[in-house]
């Protein structure tokens, strides 16, 4: 993207909308102006009429409109910038809006390559400075420029002469403003990844807090946060050096021109080209151009800075995604619920030269069933239940439901027919209800007791103080491994889908515990297809068929028994990973 389709595209998306409020700020921008050249104007008969005439008759006029033009100047100053506060504050709104749905939306291949820091400083950093680039930057570059001009129609009325050396300045400023500007992109770019570096840091501070603490780690962490503010510092430090930086080249630049004028006046009053009145008129108007020069001066920084920031963000917000309905799609009909893998090969990356992930996978998994998938780590079995509702295309071979295939379904209908219990339990920062209550945000009070009263998770629920309504904080912290699973059976049930995707948990509970597990699993799948990535001798036996994954591909199935006989992987595979309960 070019800057210039930059500009036009966030004034298209998040600035036109405004456009009256817009239109209101330049008309006050006018004003300010306007008021802001009649003040330096107004110096001329003021020194003129009261101090060189003597005419006591405006000594009272002229200090009221004097008052008048700087009261002006101010209110339209206030309400020009009023309304360029409400485009800014609705614009970052909505970029961030648009930002949110997009990363809500993104398919999970996306989400899986995202930084989670960089994401929270884009959000919250880059949106203020793009919106900074459509409000202040955009009434900046109005209302500096016709002040500027009026300002010059007042200092050539006064004099053009010495207005003609004032203005020479100019080209001088508007160079070094441009050099500065292009650096702004820059140190800005490579700020920003630094500051995402720190949230990601201190996100991973919270997450990993008792690991740091038992590996006694504090010493070695506050030192890579040390190194880590050290950088957040220098970038920021450089931006605002930036910044600062056009003071002493625009100061001499004005010490210049104005020791040049004094020099060049001195000169014309000396040959009576130019009364004092005139002069102050044109001093007061150039001195009062000095802040719209120098704002205009600094603009590219706003704006070199504001593209930036755009640049990382845009991208985040038109990010494409592939998981999507085809126009023809259908809604999945569930007969038996009965799912077959044809030659399915997979890999995460389609641009990587590696191989595939799965390799010509074949299963049969019949309808009302369990289904069990084992094999050693990495083998590939999240991989083939992240398939089948979709979170990932099929990179070769299909996926059919009862005979249809899920690339031709509606996505909805696909995923409504899909529960999905994982071995790292997610819960939200939320009361219980709603964190059963995800799964059906319609469900009654009554129909959220009953599966928490089959799912065994009623019994801690009710020893909690305030029951249902207790706020479990981020991710469950406040309960154990066994209560969070029950939770998410819960509302893997209240789903009342026809097909359970489990991944049972390797890590085994305490006897009790895992007993009511086993029960509440076995209501939840109950004449459901269930597709199990077992650990467990209980479940194995279960099993209508096993499937032996072995790097990617399927290498024996059926049961139990016949596995143990005919294949030596499967066997070797019992005798040390299944956990015989
Ligand atoms: P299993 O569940 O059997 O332990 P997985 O399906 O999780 O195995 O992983 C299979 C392979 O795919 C592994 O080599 C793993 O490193 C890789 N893999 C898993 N998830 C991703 C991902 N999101 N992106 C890239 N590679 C992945
Ligand atoms: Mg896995």
């Amino acid at each position: 993207m070019t800057s210039k389709e930059i500009l036009i595209r966030l004034y298209k998306n998040y600035t036109s909308k405004y456009l009256n409020r817009i239109l209101i700020a330049g008309v006050f921008s006018i004003l300010v102006a306007g008021s802001t050249s009649m003040i330096a104007y107004l110096l001329d008969p003021a020194i003129k009429k009261i101090f060189i005439d003597k005419d006591q008759t405006l000594i009272y006029l002229i200090p009221i409109a004097i008052i008048l033009a700087f009261s002006i100047k101010g209110f339209a100053l206030y309400f020009a910038k009023v309304n360029m506060i409400h485009v800014a504050e609705n614009a970052k709104k909505n970029i961030q809006s648009d930002m949110m749905s997009s990363l809500i939306n993104a398919d999970t291949k996306v989400i899986d390559s995202k930084h989670t820091g960089k994401i929270v400083s884009n959000l919250t950093v880059d949106t203020s400075v793009i919106v900074n680039l459509v409000s202040v930057v955009l009434l900046n570059i109005f209302k500096d420029t016709i002040t500027l001009f009026g300002l010059l129609f007042v200092m050539f009325y006064q004099n053009w002469k010495l207005s003609l050396i004032a203005i020479i300045m100019i080209p001088f400023a508007s160079f070094t403003a441009q050099k500065l500007g292009k650096r702004m992109g820059k140190v800005s770019t490579a700020g920003m990844v630094n500051a995402g570096f720190l949230s990601t840091h201190l996100l991973e501070i919270f997450k990993n807090h008792k690991l740091m603490k038992i590996f006694q780690r504090e010493k070695y962490e506050n030192e890579r946060v040390n190194y880590k503010l050290e950088q957040v510092k220098n970038s920021a430090k450089k931006i605002a050096t930036i910044f600062v930086r056009v003071s002493p080249i625009m100061e001499t630049l004005t010490g210049v021109m104005i020791a040049l004028l004094i020099f060049y006046s001195g000169k014309l009053i000396f040959k009576g080209e130019i009364d004092i009145n005139n002069f102050f008129s044109f001093l007061a108007a150039m001195m009062l151009a000095y802040q719209p020069v120098r704002s205009l001066a600094t603009l590219n920084m706003g704006i070199q800075a504001g593209l930036s920031a755009a640049k990382r963000i845009l991208p985040v917000i038109d990010e494409k995604t592939e998981i999507k309905n085809k126009s023809d799609c259908k809604d999945l009909n569930i007969k038996n619920a009965e799912i077959n893998f044809n030659n399915v090969c997979f890999k995460y990356d389609l641009d990587s030269d590696n191989s595939n992930v799965l390799k010509n996978i074949n299963l049969n998994i019949s309808g009302g069933k369990m289904t069990a998938l084992v094999g050693l780590s990495g083998s590939g079995k999240s991989t083939i239940l992240n398939l089948i509702p979709r979170f990932y295309n099929t990179t070769e071979g299909n996926i059919e439901i009862d005979g249809q295939s899920i690339s031709d379904l509606s996505i909805q209908s696909l995923r409504k027919e899909i529960s999905l219990v994982s071995q790292d339990t997610t819960l939200f920062d939320d009361t219980i209800k709603n964190n059963i209550a995800y799964a059906n945000l319609e469900a009654s009070n009554d129909e959220i007791t009953e599966v928490a009263k089959k799912s065994f998770a009623s019994e801690f629920i009710e020893k909690l103080p305030d029951g249902y309504e207790t706020i479990i904080g981020e991710n469950g912290l406040r309960l154990s491994g066994g209560e969070k699973q029950r939770l998410s059976i819960a509302r893997a049930m209240l789903k009342k889908s026809s097909i359970i995707l489990l991944d049972e948990a390797t890590s085994s509970l305490d006897a009790d515990t895992e007993q009511k597990i086993q029960k509440a699993l076995n209501l939840l799948t109950k004449n459901k297809t269930t597709v199990v990535i077992a650990h467990r001798l209980s479940t194995i036996l279960n099993s209508d068929r096993i499937y032996v994954i072995d790097s990617g591909r399927v290498v024996a199935n059926g049961k139990h028994i016949e596995l143990l006989k005919d294949s030596t992987i499967y066997k070797n595979f019992y005798d040390k990973q299944i956990t015989k309960q």
